[in-house]
């Protein structure tokens, strides 16, 4: 293990989130535990919380070098990332370019239907109920967010796809979907938390034409299709590839 001096915070199933020095810091451990279905289906994947952390802070790297805000400030080391602070909101706010997943298993909508405009959604944030879908109305009952914190998550939600969406494309990669957690700084500033990585976005290989074979995301471990940690090693594969490109 490293040296990880805080105590620890919080524990989830994919990562641990330890206090730091700094208040308004802490460090977040990407853990190999891979659960699917409400935890019911779990496995450990060696290797895939270097590969989640690494390509979590590449990603929040190009969102912040784009002016969206993250919760990301610096790599520690493989499998650690130092984060600022944050009061979570327990919201999931999915973005869709392609119906797949729950969309088509809960609706008549065709799988692989291009959505345009990307269809946004609201999930409530707890493993006991299920991450629920709210509607607008339930959402407002809710009150986890005011009216302009709504609109400010939508925006940065729909910016931060258009830009990882063109991102991905560059690197011959359909972004189908992604799921984000919004957090508090200690500002009161509203920031993108959590994680970026094939655990909570889905990836279509451009170049594979096979409708699994061309699955790079944790769909392989959903529907036991192997090859998890290789899909998500061609996934940093490409986006390193890129940026030893742009140095
Ligand atoms: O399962 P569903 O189609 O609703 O998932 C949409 C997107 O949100 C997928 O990219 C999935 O990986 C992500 N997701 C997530 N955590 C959840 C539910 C969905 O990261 N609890």
């Amino acid at each position: 293990m490293n040296h990880i001096q805080g105590s620890l915070l919080y524990e989830g199933k994919a990562k641990r989130v330890f206090a730091c020095e700094n208040p308004n810091r802490v460090l977040i451990e990407f853990k190999n535990d891979a659960t699917a279905f409400n935890a019911k289906k779990r496995s450990e994947i060696e290797g895939k919380g270097r590969l989640n952390c690494k390509i979590s802070s590449a990603l929040f790297e190009l969102l912040e070098s784009n002016g969206i805000p993250t919760h990301f400030l610096e790599l520690h080391s493989e499998t650690l990332m130092f984060a600022e602070k944050i009061n979570v909101i327990p919201l999931e706010v999915v973005i869709r370019n392609i119906a797949t997943g729950s969309l088509c298993r809960e609706t008549p909508i065709n799988e692989g239907t291009i959505l345009t405009p990307p269809l946004l959604e609201y999930y409530y944030k707890d493993d006991k109920l299920g991450d629920p879908i709210l509607t607008e109305r339930r959402l407002k009952l809710l009150d986890l967010i005011s009216p302009s914190q709504k609109e400010e998550v939508e925006n940065i939600t729909k910016r931060a796809n258009t830009i990882l969406k063109e991102y991905f494309d560059s690197l011959d990669l359909l972004l189908v979907d992604f799921k984000l957690e919004f957090g508090l700084n200690s500002l009161g500033k509203l920031v993108i938390a959590d994680e970026i990585s094939p655990d909570n976005c889905r990836f279509w290989d451009k170049t594979n034409s096979d409708p699994k074979g061309r699955i790079l995301d944790k769909d392989r471990f959903r529907q036991d299709l192997g090859g998890v940690i290789d899909a998500y090693e061609e996934i940093l594969k490409r986006i390193e590839k890129d940026l030893s490109h742009a140095s």
